[in-house]
């Protein structure tokens, strides 16, 4: 694996969290992108090195709905950057780790995603996002 690509924050409102994190971080969201298939619409930020990621759902069926109404607010996933999804997938697979979507799928800013089951990771959703080339 490679750096952190970002951390994903859930929240409520994705307009007032906009705003508070632009406060907070001193730049503006530089996009907005819904992710239909997974009832979410984020918005990213970058603040020098590191990108952030707040989350909304979209539906109450979403991911992103069940963690708030488990969890609330906060941190919802760690992404790590890797070269090869599909090499990393199996690796972590031999490893004895849970991974959610065996086959990567396509998430948002460009990425093949996938995740790793928290309860295998001491808690922590662990998201794998390799950047897509164009071809
Ligand atoms: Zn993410």
């Amino acid at each position: 694996m490679d750096k952190i690509e970002h951390i994903g924050i859930a929240v409520k409102n994705l307009e007032a969290s906009n705003l508070l994190f632009a406060k907070l971080l001193g730049v503006p969201h530089y996009k907005i992108e819904e992710v239909a298939s997974e009832g979410v619409k984020t918005s990213f930020f970058q603040s020098g090195p590191n990108k952030i990621e707040l989350l909304e759902a979209t539906n109450p069926a979403s991911p992103i709905a069940k963690f708030l109404e488990k969890k609330g607010e906060g941190i919802h996933h760690v992404a790590f950057a890797v070269e090869d999804i599909v090499s990393e997938i199996s690796r972590l697979k031999g490893e004895g780790f849970v991974v959610l979507n065996e086959t990567p799928k396509k998430g948002a800013d460009n990425k093949l995603v996938t995740f790793l089951h928290p309860k295998g990771t001491n808690g922590v959703l662990v998201e794998l996002c390799q950047e897509i080339k164009a071809e």
